[in-house]
């Protein structure tokens, strides 16, 4: 594959059993800065995803037996793949997303920690017991075939996200990125078919038709899903036929909350970036922001003066540092919540520019004035806008929080991070995590996922690990 200087990208094509396939159907992917298509890719079929399972099964049995250092070993050659060819994986992901180049560069080296921390990990059997009257010992055993469904937000990552610990664990593994932004996905599984053997890993790019069966197939024994909460309530629904394992990291409308004693011109540009990395299109960005009634001002000011410094355009231009909605129905979701926060007295204490012409672009905004009931508070937008919602009461601030079937991340801002009050505000949050001042924090390191409907299970560190195994009890008497 080449890209040349005028951005033409050839095909990459889908990775079946160990050799590049293309296809009859097509899907088409479009330029978010454009809104034009600018490459097909091959749209895997149904016979297609058999051919993946078939293959996958057979490699299961090879893979599942090697010891996990050399599987580790195969992770560390992985990671040395990506990082010879991290120049051509960003621009990839710069086209198919929309992001800045410099950050879709730091999504690909993000991916890297995966391979850093699963690529090494210790995990091993646990004795539970040894003595004389018996010994007990808990394996954690592969699951079998796993099928991968990512999302668009950050495409590369996601697909790294499962992969290196789905192989770690000893699973084969079948992605289905989106079809927003499946090529840098394809491409990684075109450079890994020299590392791995045939069937340890496919990439199936097509629609959400092809990642219904993948669910529904009766060879693949787990889902590990990244999207939306209607999708990840219908995968949990088909997968009970086959009783499959499933992980779960859906959506989120993360509360951040100011306490009295923080300091604006301290979190402002913390808090800027919690709700407006990649544009908005983070699970866990701080999605509604409730500060202190009379402070409302002096925190859109603090917030506004770093929203300022942001230049949204074209993610290959000089200068950028935002780029568009990466799709046309996201950038329709986003503007209905910013029309009903208008119709419902939201006042606009910032908007910022955005290029002349098509594309899917939205300016940085920042709205005060609103409450819950609001569709802009209550919903997701998952794009590049903000509501900064006042309160007088902490008690009624923490429950304002709360008050949403969401519970992905959530945030305390304050000049006192380890006193009392902020932990017990920390701890009344109904969040799969909370975090103190700052506002995501995903890595491999750390377990990551939603409680309530934001999700089921996590990813990251040794339980994310173990969320691709079958705990399994050998259990002796002497
Ligand atoms: P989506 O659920 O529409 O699509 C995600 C993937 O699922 C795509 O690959 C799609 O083809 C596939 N899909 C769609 N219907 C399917 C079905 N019935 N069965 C199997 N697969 C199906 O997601 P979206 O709306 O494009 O993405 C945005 C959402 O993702 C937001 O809600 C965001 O918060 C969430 N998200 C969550 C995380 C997290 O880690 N918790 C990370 C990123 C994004």
């Amino acid at each position: 594959m080449t890209i040349t200087s005028d951005k033409t990208i050839s095909t990459p094509q889908l990775t079946i059993n160990g050799a590049s396939q293309t296809s009859d159907e097509t899907l088409s992917v479009i330029d978010p800065s454009t809104g034009a298509p600018f490459i097909e890719v091959p749209s895997a079929s149904l016979a297609q995803l058999d051919e993946a399972v078939e293959a996958a099964t057979t490699a299961f049995a090879t893979w599942s037996a090697t010891p996990i250092t050399e599987r580790q070993a195969k992770i560390q050659e992985i990671g040395q793949v990506i990082r010879d060819n991290i120049d051509e994986l960003a621009l990839l992901v710069m086209r198919e997303q929309g992001k800045p180049l410099q950050n879709a560069r730091g999504e690909i080296m993000a991916s890297l920690r995966q391979v850093e921390v699963f690529g090494s990990i210790e995990f091993a059997p646990e004795v539970l017991k040894d003595d004389e009257t018996g010994k007990v010992v808990l394996t954690y055993d592969p699951i079998g075939v796993v099928g991968a469904i990512t999302v668009w937000n950050y495409p590369f990552l996601a697909a790294m996200f499962k992969l290196v610990p789905g192989l770690v664990a000893g699973n084969t593994v079948i992605i289905k990125p989106s079809p927003y932004t499946p090529l840098s996905t394809l491409r990684l599984g075109e450079l890994l078919q020299s590392v791995l053997p045939a069937g340890v890993l496919q990439v199936l790019a097509g629609g959400d038709e092809l990642g219904r069966a993948l669910v529904e197939h009766t060879g693949i024994h787990k889902i590990s899903f990244t999207g939306s909460v209607p999708t990840g309530k219908a995968i949990m629904a088909s997968a009970a036929a086959t009783l499959k394992r499933v992980t779960l990291e859906l959506g989120g409308n993360d509360a951040g909350i100011v306490l009295d004693d923080a300091d604006p011109d301290v979190v402002g540009a913390d808090l800027f970036w919690a709700a407006f990395s990649n544009s908005g299109q983070v699970c866990a960005a701080l999605k509604r922001l409730y500060v202190p009634e009379d402070k409302v001002d002096v925190y859109a000011a603090a917030i506004a003066r770093e929203a300022a410094k942001v230049v949204v355009g074209p993610g290959d231009q000089e200068g950028v540092t935002a780029g568009p909605v990466q799709n046309a129905a996201q950038l329709a979701q986003v503007k209905r919540l910013a029309q009903a926060a208008k119709d419902g007295g939201g006042e606009i204490v910032f908007e910022g520019e955005i290029p002349d012409g098509p594309g899917y672009w939205f300016p940085t905004t920042i709205v005060k004035g609103l409450s819950e009931g609001n569709a802009l508070v209550d919903e997701e937008p998952f794009g590049p806008i903000l509501p900064i919602l006042t309160y007088r009461d902490l008690d009624e601030a923490i429950e304002r929080a709360n008050s949403t079937v969401y519970g992905l991340g959530a945030s305390v801002w304050t000049a006192n991070p380890d006193s009392t009050e902020t932990l017990a505000v920390a701890e009344r949050l109904e969040a799969g995590s909370v975090w103190v001042n700052q506002h995501p924090v995903v890595t491999a390191t750390i377990p990551f996922g939603g409680v309530k409907q934001s999700g089921i299970g996590v990813e990251g560190s040794i339980l994310g690990l173990r969320a691709y195994t079958n705990p399994r009890v050998l259990n002796i008497k002497r």
